[in-house]
């Protein structure tokens, strides 16, 4: 513990990746805990991690990098950071993150961006971008990252890091304070596949205060990792909508040559398709949007954080304070959000996205009927410079194209690091996607292939 705040410290002034700083409880629990010496019962006994920013955490500021929530410290412990507790582990603190986890590259934080390790001058991705960026650094073992369209697996791939996107339904969503109800899922972002394995045991599991959460036995899924050693008899798909056009020629590369890796270790790499790729991007943000418009209702300067003083009526509190109080990022989706959801747009918009989205399922559950797993890149391209995409919105959200997919269909997805570009030097991530809840699987094989 002591050990990851030092270099917390000293890395901070470069990263800007943590928003709250727990050092002193930190300490003293460690030291505690010391005293009483290891419990074997415990499976992340002294640990340290770190939580990204929209974790609800008991006695600690918890902002979604939102200037709206400026302040706002929860009475209560999310699910999964109630079951950290109870394993053992110690809480360093709080991640950067874009506001309300809206974003690719954690420059939407109302806090400032948080920069890749690998190259100060990139982004680490988003909107887990913090996490990913802490966790590369080396300030904690593991952060817990959550993902509606991509953000674990896209700060993963650009910091050179493992992110789970587990099965919707898998872990407890209570506590997550929510983007898009029907997307959001958390999961581990940590150096290795065993790490993650190790933290997705603890963290998932059914809370019947999540009514989404399954009750489905959480399997063994650090047994499942020895259980696997070669890849003989497991069939890899390979998405052809994933392999074309738009590919940085670095991360085709770096990603063939996983694909080659695999088929060493004796995989069987099949041709699969998944035709309603190019529809992902735009369902996608339809969905997340109309969903995002009915969550953030809730920050009305009434109940939580920052509210504007000199409101003369309670309208104009509720309007100076969301004024005031959100970001142009998580304004502009309110509005798009609140439009795709109106009596004579829904139909044109929602509704048709809705649709949308059970074909692109239907195309992952079609592949996946005779894969075990599916595997392509997980971005286009390798993390981009600071600030190359902030004043085109659409061009960042183009950014998303390999990974809001998933989101839509429910099912987990994992990226591994596969080696640097040849031309940017920076990390790319392979993506496997697998069947809903068989976790074990996508988690083994990765583990092979690491
Ligand atoms: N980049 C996507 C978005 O802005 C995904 C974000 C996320 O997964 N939280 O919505």
């Amino acid at each position: 513990t002591r050990d990851c705040l030092e270099r917390i410290q000293t890395t901070e002034p470069h990263l800007h990746a943590v928003l709250f700083r727990n050092d002193e409880q930190a300490l003293e629990q460690a030291q505690a805990m010391d005293k009483q010496g290891p419990n074997p019962q415990q499976k992340l006994w002294g640990v340290p991690i770190l939580l990204k920013d929209i974790l609800a955490t008991q006695g600690m500021p918890t902002t979604c990098a939102s200037k709206i929530l400026q302040n706002f410290t929860p009475c209560y412990d999310a699910h999964l950071v109630t079951r950290l507790k109870e394993q053992g582990a110690i809480i360093l603190g709080k991640n950067n993150l874009d506001e309300f986890a809206m974003g690719s590259s954690t420059e939407n934080s109302a806090q400032g961006s948080t920069r890749n390790p690998w190259n100060l001058d990139h982004v680490p991705g988003g909107s887990s971008g913090g996490s990913a960026s802490s966790v590369a650094a080396c300030q904690a073992f593991a952060s817990i990252g959550t993902d509606t369209g991509g953000s674990i697996r896209q700060p993963a791939s650009f910091c050179g890091i493992v992110g789970l996107k587990p099965t919707y339904g898998r872990v407890s969503r209570f506590g997550l304070i929510a983007y898009g109800s029907s997307l959001d899922q958390a999961g581990p972002l940590t150096r290795t596949v065993e790490d993650a394995a190790i933290i997705l045991s603890v963290i998932a599991g059914h809370d019947p205060r999540d009514s989404t959460s399954v009750n489905t036995p959480v399997p063994d899924y650090v047994a499942g990792l020895s259980a696997m050693k070669d890849l003989s008899g497991v069939r890899i798909g390979m998405p052809r909508e994933y392999w074309g056009k738009g590919l940085a020629p670095e991360v085709a590369e770096a990603c063939t040559r996983a694909m080659d890796t695999a088929r060493q270790q004796g995989a069987e790499i099949v041709p699969v398709s998944l035709p309603h790729t190019s529809y992902a991007i735009a369902t996608y943000y339809i969905i997340a949007m109309a969903e995002a418009s009915s969550n953030l209702a809730r920050f009305d300067g009434v109940r939580y954080g920052f509210r504007d003083k000199d409101a003369q009526d309670l309208l104009e509190m509720y309007t100076k304070s969301r004024s005031q109080g959100f970001g142009d990022e998580v304004k502009r989706r309110i509005m798009l959000g609140t439009y795709v959801l109106s009596a004579g747009y829904y139909d044109a918009y929602y509704k048709k996205a809705a649709q949308v989205r059970r074909i692109i399922r239907e195309d992952f559950l079609k592949a996946l009927q005779s894969c075990d797993v599916l595997g392509g890149p997980a971005c286009p391209t390798t993390a981009f410079g600071l600030g190359q995409n902030t004043d085109d919105p659409l061009q960042m959200y183009l950014t998303d194209i390999f990974t809001t997919s998933l989101n839509l269909t429910g099912l987990p997805g994992l990226s591994l690091p596969v080696g640097v570009g040849r031309d940017s030097g920076l990390p790319v991530g392979l993506q496997l996607f697998g069947a809903g809840f068989q976790e074990e699987r996508l988690l083994a094989i990765a583990h092979v292939l690491e």
